[in-house]
């Protein structure tokens, strides 16, 4: 069974998404910490992020990377934070979440809540940039 984060990336389940290629997929956290909380996943299903084969995973932050840079253009914020946790959701991940302060990366805070038109505008923002 195709995880949920597979559904996602295969269109079967609707998102924000901010980036995509071949191999990997980005998309908005649909309970972001941070206006712009983007999730990077391969396509490929592994449940843990550091189990995943090395070839995958360096073409992972590599295609990170890019991302992060997009959302440094489109958002204000002074850095692109970088979290794994994994305990959600068994498909590897990595958490990129805009960041003023340390505060803006604590998952233990009430979660934004965002329209779908603000998601919306978010996401266009960042894909704009977004250079493949
Ligand atoms: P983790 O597995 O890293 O602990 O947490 C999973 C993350 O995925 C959470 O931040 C959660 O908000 C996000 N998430 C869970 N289900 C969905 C979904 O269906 N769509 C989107 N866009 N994000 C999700």
């Amino acid at each position: 069974m195709s995880s949920i984060f597979s559904k996602i990336a295969q269109g079967e389940i609707p998102c924000y998404k901010v980036a995509e290629d071949d191999r990997y997929f980005a998309f908005l956290d649909i309970n972001p910490i941070a206006k712009g909380h983007t999730l990077v996943i391969p396509k490929k299903e592994v449940d843990y992020l550091f189990d995943v084969d090395a070839q995958t995973l360096s073409g992972l932050w590599l295609f990170a990377q890019k991302v992060a840079k997009a959302q440094q253009a489109a958002l204000p914020c002074k850095r692109i934070g970088v979290a794994v946790l994994g305990l959600e959701v068994p498909h590897a991940h990595i958490h990129l979440i805009p960041l003023n302060s340390e505060a803006d990366v604590d998952f233990k805070k009430p979660k934004l809540e965002l329209e779908k038109e603000e998601f919306a505008a978010i996401a266009e923002s960042i894909r704009a940039r977004h250079t493949a």
